[in-house]
């Protein structure tokens, strides 16, 4: 690649970024950091009427959390700047312009009404009314018109717009990294507009003229943009611009069924398809991922690395990203998998570095605990049971506040004639333990099971029904070191007072 690599990220500020803007942005962004390249944030808000306000902060706010921050853009001011369109407004018509001066482009009057009526013929007779060769002559516009009524009308004020005149009887050859090549017959092509009679660029003009000012040299970009290439090409070549390369990302598909992924799909079977909360939906970010699963789950939305690896940190993935390895088909979405590497990044993460996480959860539920090292000691015992930090408080609680109930069942099942004095006898044998550690605290209460010629049956599970409530946890003797050795006989009386 003899070329210096730039890619941007061109979102338009609408709304929430959805999860598949996201997958955008990683791929230009390993693309970029691949090949020592530079990844910009262009914000594309030339259409006034879809702007959200918060649509912009929202989208520089994900990509930093997902670690993907881009080298110039709002905020990031650097040679090609400004990065909004809507600041760069006043440097498209000259370039429309340009185009009509050239016989590229031409005027056109037609009211939204006539346009309207046109297409509504044409539904009846089952066709698709289209703006091109075939009838622009019989249209209101510069080219079916006497020059001096065009230039009276636009003296006047009428409205207009720009029209590009797509060629006919070409055959558009088009490339693109991951489909390969195609060709299109411009006959099938309308003549877009690029400009629009409120003064502003439409998507197309305004994306070429800046990709092409901004020294783009791929444009990495969903397939949902795929039918506009063969008129971006045309647009290159209207302006004798070198054109750069292509790449249309795969869709992201439901997780069942056809179609690609959609805010409802999240909704109906419970998982994000925001990186962060908006409104009331919630975020990735919010829901417990960590953004080391977010950009690993992404990633192989359509990339593959050609192995059986499934784990890629952010740097593996600037090591090995190519846009040869992103596949044509659709990449289906799969919750599972997004906990599973959830999953798989919450225990790489320390013990140490979970407790403030921890802490605020504890927080949340009116326990105050000051010893770290202790919140330390118990995620290091339930963590490996954990998809999220929030599922901490569910598989730990019982560390931190004494059971005021035991679960019905598991009473009913361990808690037999006997066992009131089996565990007064423990605690008898409790009370002796002087240094309480999980070995010699077991140690100690096996050798009584044995010289009592108690089964461990007898013992084990109504220890552990009482010292937690219910029956799960991690091994009891490690509960015990926690809590400490006064908490665990006052669980025990408390117990034999209950269940008794
Ligand atoms: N503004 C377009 C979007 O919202 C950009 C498409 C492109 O990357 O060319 O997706």
């Amino acid at each position: 690649m003899s070329k210096k690599v730039r890619v941007r990220f061109a979102p338009s500020p609408t709304g929430p970024l959805h999860i598949g803007g996201v997958r955008t942005a990683l791929f230009n962004y390993l693309f970029a950091k691949k090949n020592g390249g530079e990844f910009i944030l262009r914000i594309e808000d030339t259409d006034q009427n879809r702007y959200v306000e918060g649509a912009e902060k929202y989208i520089i706010d994900a990509l930093n959390w997902c670690n993907i921050p881009f080298d110039e853009g709002p905020g990031k001011e650097a040679d090609c700047g400004p990065y909004r369109q809507s600041e760069r407004k006043p440097m498209y018509k000259k370039y429309a312009l340009k185009l009509i001066e050239e016989g590229k482009a031409y005027y056109a009057f037609d009211s939204s009404e006539s346009l309207d009526t046109h297409r509504k013929d044409h539904e009846k007779e089952s066709k698709t009314f289209i703006y091109n060769w075939h009838n622009r002559l019989k249209l209101d516009n510069s080219l079916s018109m006497m020059p001096e009524d065009v230039k009276a009308k636009i003296e006047k004020g009428d409205d207009y717009v720009i029209r590009f005149l797509t060629p006919q009887d070409e055959k558009i050859e088009l490339v693109d990294i991951i489909r390969g090549n195609m060709t299109i017959d411009s006959n099938i092509l309308d003549d877009k507009v690029l400009f629009k009679s409120d003064g502003m660029p439409t998507y197309h003009l305004a994306n070429i003229v800046d990709d092409h000012l901004m020294g783009i040299s791929h444009v990495i970009r969903g397939e949902e943009w795929l039918p506009s290439l063969a008129l971006h090409y045309q647009l290159y070549k209207a302006f004798e611009w070198e054109v750069p390369e292509f790449a249309h990302l795969p869709l992201i598909m439901k997780p069942v069924g056809k179609g690609k992924l959609s805010k409802r799909d999240g909704d109906k079977l419970g998982f994000p398809v925001f990186p962060l909360s908006w409104k009331e939906s919630k975020g990735y970010r919010e829901e417990g991922y960590f953004p080391e699963a977010v950009i690993n789950f992404l990633a192989l939305l359509g990339w593959n690395p050609g192995t059986e690896q499934e784990i890629f940190s952010l740097k593996d993935l600037t090591e090995l990203f190519s846009l040869e390895r992103v596949n044509k088909s659709g990449a289906r979405f799969d919750p599972d998998k997004t906990k599973w590497y959830n999953q798989h990044y919450l225990q790489e993460k320390t013990n140490y570095e979970l407790v403030p996480i921890y802490k605020d959860i504890l927080k949340s539920n009116n326990i105050r605990v000051e010893n770290e090292a202790l919140i330390e000691k118990v995620i290091g015992l339930i963590k490996e049971r954990a998809v999220f930090p929030s599922d901490f408080y569910e598989l730990s609680d019982y560390f931190f506040v004494t059971p005021t109930s035991y679960e019905e069942k598991a009473s009913k099942k361990q808690w037999k004639d006997g066992t009131c004095d089996i565990m007064t006898s423990l605690i008898e044998v409790i009370k002796t333990i002087d240094d309480f550690s999980t070995e010699n605290t077991e140690k100690i209460v096996k050798q009584w099971i044995g010289e009592q010629e108690l089964s461990f049956g007898r013992v084990m599970p109504p220890l552990r029904l009482v010292i937690v409530g219910a029956m799960k946890g991690p091994h009891i003797f490690d509960i015990l070191e926690v809590i400490g050795k006064e908490e665990t006989i006052k669980r025990i009386e408390k117990a034999i007072d209950y269940l008794k």
